[in-house]
C-alpha cells in the first residue's frame, strides 16, 4: 500500500513540477480552495471565510486524526489545493512525510504555528496538538491563521472580514460560557477522566484537572499500572463519573470501570465526549462549537 501510495506520489509531485499549479494563481471556478485536513480545522475556516473560498476536508466525521493515512484521493485534492492548512504538532502523525514534501511546492500552513512557545503544553519533551480544547487558544490560532491567507489573497479576506469578525464574537462568548459553567462544578469533584490525554488544553484553561488512560496519541496502549492508579484516584477522591471518547473503543475505560468496581467502589461512564472529531454534519455536534457545548455540558451534569 505504501508503495502504490509513494508511488501516486511522486507521479503527482513530478506533474506538478511540470504544470506549476497552485501559487497565487485561481482554480478554473475562480474560487480559493482550502483542503483542511480535520473536520474541526475545516469547520471554523468555512465559519470564517465567505464564497470566495471553498474548503476540503480530508477526515471524515469520527475519524482519528493521529492514526490517519493520507489516501489516492486525498492526494489528489492536495495537488488541487490553493492551500493546504493542518493543526501540526504531529497530530497528523501520518500525515507528516506528505504534508512536508507538499509544502516545498503549495503554501501550506500549520495551524500551531500561529502560537508563541509558551502557549503550547510540552508533555515528555512532545508538544501537546490538542489545542481545540482551550477556545480562546484555537481562536488566536485561527485568528493567526485567517491574516496569514490575507496576506497571499487580501481581496478575497477582506471581504470575508465581518464574517470572520462575527465568528470570533462567538468564539470569545463560548470561552466565558465554558469558563462559567465548569467553575459550578464543586473544586474537590472537578476531575475529568478520559480515554486519551486529548483534555490537557481543556483542564488549564478552565481549571479542571484531566487525567487521561492512554497517552497523548491513541497509538500508544495503557498498562495494568495506569489501570491501578488511576483506579486509586477515583477511590480516594470518590468521583462519580469518568467519560468515554466517540472515535475510541470504550473497552478501556470499561476496564477502569471493572478496576474500580471489583476493589468495592463505584463509578459510572459520564457520557460520551467528542475529542479529535467531529460528527457528521447535520448533528448538533457537526460544529467546532457543537462539540464544545456538547463536552461541556455533558462534564457538568456528570460531575456537578
Ligand atoms: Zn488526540
Amino acid at each position: 500500500m505504501n508503495q502504490i501510495f509513494s508511488g501516486i506520489f511522486i507521479l503527482c509531485t513530478f506533474l506538478l513540477g511540470l504544470y506549476g499549479t497552485g501559487c497565487e494563481k485561481h482554480n478554473v471556478d475562480g474560487k480559493i480552495h482550502i483542503v483542511a485536513t480535520t473536520g474541526i480545522i475545516g469547520d471554523v475556516l468555512q465559519s470564517s471565510l465567505d464564497s470566495n473560498f471553498v474548503i476540503h476536508v480530508l477526515m471524515k466525521p469520527g475519524v482519528d486524526p493521529h492514526l490517519y493515512k493520507a489516501t489516492a484521493g486525498d492526494i489528489s485534492l492536495l495537488l488541487n489545493a490553493d492551500i493546504i492548512i493542518y493543526n501540526g504538532l504531529h497530530l497528523e502523525g501520518k500525515m507528516s512525510e506528505v504534508l512536508a514534501k507538499l509544502s516545498a511546492k503549495k503554501k501550506v500552513i500549520a495551524m500551531s504555528d500561529h502560537l508563541p512557545e509558551h502557549a503550547l503544553r510540552l508533555i515528555d519533551g512532545a508538544h501537546d496538538p490538542h489545542l481545540w480544547f482551550d477556545v480562546q487558544l484555537w481562536n488566536d490560532a485561527l485568528q493567526g491563521t485567517l491574516k496569514t491567507i490575507a496576506q497571499y489573497y487580501p481581496a478575497e479576506s477582506q471581504s470575508s472580514k465581518e464574517k470572520a469578525d462575527e465568528y470570533a464574537r462567538k468564539l470569545k462568548k463560548l470561552h466565558s460560557w465554558t469558563d462559567s459553567l465548569i467553575t459550578t462544578i464543586p473544586e474537590q469533584r472537578r476531575y475529568l477522566i478520559t480515554a486519551h490525554d486529548a483534555f490537557g488544553y481543556f483542564g488549564d484553561a478552565y481549571e479542571i484537572k484531566v487525567v487521561g488512560l492512554q497517552g497523548m496519541s491513541t497509538l500508544s496502549d495503557f498498562g495494568m499500572n495506569d489501570l491501578m492508579s488511576i483506579g486509586n484516584l477515583i477511590l480516594q477522591k470518590k468521583i462519580r463519573s469518568i467519560f468515554v471518547e466517540m472515535s475510541i473503543a470504550p473497552r478501556s475505560m470499561e476496564a477502569l470501570m471493572l478496576n474500580v468496581t471489583s476493589r468495592g467502589g463505584s463509578v459510572n461512564i459520564g457520557g460520551n465526549l467528542y475529542a479529535d472529531a467531529l460528527d457528521a454534519s447535520n448533528t448538533n455536534a457537526g460544529t467546532y462549537i457543537g462539540i464544545i457545548k456538547h463536552n461541556v455540558n455533558t462534564i457538568v451534569k456528570a460531575l456537578k
